[in-house]
């Protein structure tokens, strides 16, 4: 049983209680993730994070930049992983992205595992879009592990909203939802 671990967005400024676009209480599931983090073979473990340029908010009107104020811009602290998470993932799986979903090739080196396992924030949008990217870049190669969005290990905006979209993601994708303890 090969498994894989991706871990979203967890980034200084969603995690930090004064980040950019902190999320409250997404530091609380830190330990969580540490500890899935250690019992996953380093090769198996997949960082997204979100990294803008800082233009979209001082030339460009995109979607996100007139929904969220600055975050996540490229080279700065706040788009580092938070914590330890950094020296657990090798710097080849740290996939930068901008969108709420990274480009498909960053799911390719799972592509042999039979169970992902995903935890990070937030639950309703990133968690959420990036299951989806993950099912389609697999089914498009005609792999289907097991996906398991483990909610121990993530953190919410708005709690209704995510539920709605676990229930989604069961329903039309076959995840698996592990609630939290
Ligand atoms: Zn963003």
């Amino acid at each position: 049983m090969k498994k894989g671990l991706i871990i979203v967005d967890y980034q200084n400024d969603f995690v930090k209680p004064d980040g950019a676009l902190s999320v409250p209480n997404a530091d609380t599931v830190y330990e969580y993730i540490l500890k899935m983090a250690d019992s996953t073979p380093k090769e198996l473990i997949v960082a997204t994070i979100d990294a803008h340029n800082e233009k979209e908010w001082e030339l460009l009107n995109t979607p996100e930049s007139a929904k969220y104020p600055p975050h996540c811009v490229k080279g700065t602290q706040g788009c580092k992983l938070y914590g330890e998470l950094e020296q657990k993932v090798e710097a080849g799986n740290i996939f930068e992205k901008n969108a709420y979903a990274p480009d498909k090739t960053a799911f390719y080196n799972l592509e042999d595992c039979d169970e992902i396992f995903m935890v990070g924030v937030v639950t309703e949008i990133c968690v959420y879009q990036t299951a989806i990217a993950l099912y389609t870049a697999m089914a498009n190669i005609n792999k289907y592990p097991k996906i398991t969005v483990d909610l121990n290990g993530c953190y919410h905006l708005n709690e209704t909203a995510a539920k709605q979209q676990m229930q989604y993601l069961k329903d039309y994708l076959g995840i698996t939802v592990i609630e939290r303890a």
